[in-house]
């Protein structure tokens, strides 16, 4: 995909594991192909940016000879799906059904088309879009949300045909359909659900969750994270939402020497609470160094607030309304209150106002 800081990769690793020497090295790939900048997104996926027409090639090919990577229908299980000892059904068996039903559909299917399969563990997918959802509510009992509307309870059986029925239907209405089209719209409630920050119990051992503050890091972070993981003897991540990643049966140093490399390893840490883009200091289209900007102000956010910090008014890390957007502009910076990057700010502070006027104006926001 084309974007303000050049061309981005996602790549869709393979059950989202990584050990920590495939971490290091998608890192170093990144930084030799790419600007450095790795970001594990909303939807636990690995993305790399600021590739070139040049670089693209010789960065897929590096990187399939580091992990498998996954193509076809996007069906997504949590990140702990068949080792949570809380899951109410193992959603793995479904998702691998699915994925072998809708592979001779192939791209007739529009690339955005979504399915989770959600065994509802201590980490669910709940709160994320899905054209289509199945939602465990016993060991062999799933709820089918179309575009989020609940239809029916069915079987794994009934639930893998009624899948396969919706997506043939999609497949027929050709690439650019999707579920939504399918349904009258009526608004969703949101999901709120528990970030995958802290110790998480699996069958067979312990999950230790950390996340990328702003869902991004640079190459030189995550080449010494990788590092640290190995010297702790942590064998394996697990991509996971909300831009975490699990380290698998990590002693309990690792977090702390997690935080010191500037990870976040605390749910309360207000930097959870906050969306920014690169901004201008790697985008073209950014006035204002907005992650580095969203570091600063992040202890000044008040607990229950929500903030966005957007390198401009296209507002690419958080595309919905936040409570607070601070947005960058030609003649500085836009206060917007319940609203998006796009909307027109509340008030515009001057391009030379200082960090505690900026600090001062999301206290009162
Ligand atoms: S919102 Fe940020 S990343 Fe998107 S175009 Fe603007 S500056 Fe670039």
């Amino acid at each position: 995909m084309q974007t303000g800081d050049g061309l981005l990769a996602r790549l869709r690793v393979v059950d989202g594991m990584l050990t920590p020497a495939q971490l290091g090295e998608i890192a170093r790939l990144a930084a030799l192909h790419g600007n450095g900048l790795v970001e594990v997104t909303a939807r636990g996926n690995l993305q790399v940016r600021g590739l070139t027409e040049a670089s693209t090639s010789p960065f897929a090919n590096a990187v399939r000879a580091v992990v498998e990577i996954e193509t076809g229908l996007v069906v997504e299980t949590p990140p702990l799906a068949g080792d949570d000892p809380t899951e109410l059904a193992d959603p793995r068996p479904l998702a691998a059904t699915i994925r072998a039903l809708a592979a001779p559909l192939g791209e007739r299917l529009g690339p955005k088309v979504t399915v989770v399969v959600d065994g509802m563990g201590q980490l669910s997918r709940a709160a994320l879009k899905a054209d289509i959802r199945l939602t465990a509510s016993a060991a062999d009992s799933w709820a089918l949300a179309l575009a989020d509307q609940k239809q029916a309870s069915l079987s794994t059986d009934e639930a893998a045909a009624a899948v396969f029925a919706i997506l043939s239907e999609l497949a027929a209405r050709g690439p650019t359909a999707r579920a939504s089209d399918l349904v009258p719209a009526t608004p969703a409630a949101t999901q709120i659900t528990r970030p995958p920050i802290g110790s998480f119990t699996r069958r067979s051992g312990t999950a230790s969750g950390i996340a990328l503050p702003f869902g991004a890091s640079d190459s030189t972070a995550l080449i010494a994270l990788a590092a640290l993981a190995s010297r702790h003897g942590i064998g394996a991540f697990r991509l996971a939402p909300q831009h975490a990643l699990l380290a698998l049966d990590a002693p309990p140093a690792f977090a702390i020497d997690a935080a010191a490399l500037g990870f976040v390893t605390d749910r309360a840490d207000p930097r959870l609470r906050i969306s920014a883009c690169i901004g201008s200091m790697g985008c073209a289209s950014g006035h204002i160094p907005a992650r580095l900007l969203a570091e600063k102000l992040a202890p000044a956010l008040p607990a229950d607030r929500q903030l966005h910090v957007s390198g401009c008014a296209k507002g690419c890390a958080h595309p919905r309304r936040a409570a607070l957007t601070l947005v960058g502009r030609d003649d500085g910076y836009g206060l917007v209150i319940d609203g998006t990057a796009g909307d027109t700010p509340q008030s515009v502070l001057r391009p030379d106002a200082s960090e505690s006027v900026l600090a001062a104006a999301i206290r009162q926001g």
